[in-house]
């Protein structure tokens, strides 16, 4: 029996040669991130791993790291976790600063996972994804609420980050408003499933998803393209 039996008896062997032969490229290892890694490895899918931190105390409430690797570097640990995990599987990580000089040459993936935690390199995830047509799923998280929205350039009616964020300033961090690691985990898991599901083909979609684990309240809210927009016009000014 195939290690990945559980999951080709839902997807088939045909679904499961798709997530094995995908690439997907997780930017920021931290609550979201080194969770949706290792849902991912277990899957059987490729890794790119990049985050410039090394592991704090504070990381390992939410984070999936142990306290002996405190003071290593996220993306190497978590490289080596999943080796352990899935041997069978591709991973590359990188200890670095993910910026638009090295973002070509560091994400070489079919599908971007936004695990970061500032709106800058949202904003230059978002560029890139439209400039070269790689899709990348949105998520965030912070004290009990969570938002996850997929970005598929080559559908032209669906919005961009930019087109719902624009104007977004987001001045809340996880050391000053706080964040459960149930929302963490939660946001991981449906950021993944999208993933997933992007992989297999399936139908994603349009809304932006909102979830709060304090009313267990799970929203759909439609979100617009922006005419306006600059990076749907093609002007990429945080690439
Ligand atoms: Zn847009």
């Amino acid at each position: 029996m195939s290690r990945y039996h559980a999951q080709e008896v839902i997807i088939g062997k045909k679904g499961q040669e798709k997530l094995s032969k995908a690439i997907v490229a997780i930017i920021g290892l931290g609550g979201l991130g080194s969770l949706s890694a290792q849902l991912l490895a277990r899957a059987g899918v490729n890794l790119i791993l990049i985050d410039k931190d090394k592991i704090t105390i504070h990381n390992l409430q939410r984070q999936f790291f142990s306290e002996k690797d405190i003071g290593k570097s996220k993306a190497k640990v978590m490289e080596r976790q999943i080796k352990e995990i899935n041997s069978k599987i591709k991973v590359k990580s990188y200890a670095q600063e993910l910026t638009k000089k090295n973002i070509k040459e560091l994400v070489k993936a079919d599908i971007i996972l936004d695990c970061t935690d500032n709106l800058e390199t949202r904003f230059l995830i978002n560029d890139f994804s439209l400039k070269y047509k790689v899709p990348f799923i949105y998520a965030s998280a912070i004290a009990e609420r969570g938002h996850v929205y997929t970005i598929i350039p080559k559908e032209k009616t669906r919005a961009c980050f930019q087109c719902i964020f624009q104007k977004a300033k987001i001045k809340e961090t996880c050391a000053i408003t706080g964040v459960l690691n149930v929302i963490t985990a939660v946001i991981a898991v449906l950021q993944v499933n999208q993933a997933m599901k992007l992989i297999l083909g399936k139908e994603i979609d349009k809304e932006l998803f909102y979830f709060n684990t304090e009313t267990n309240r799970f929203e759909k809210i439609k979100v617009k393209k922006n005419p306006q927009c600059l990076a749907c016009k093609g002007k990429y000014k945080y690439l």
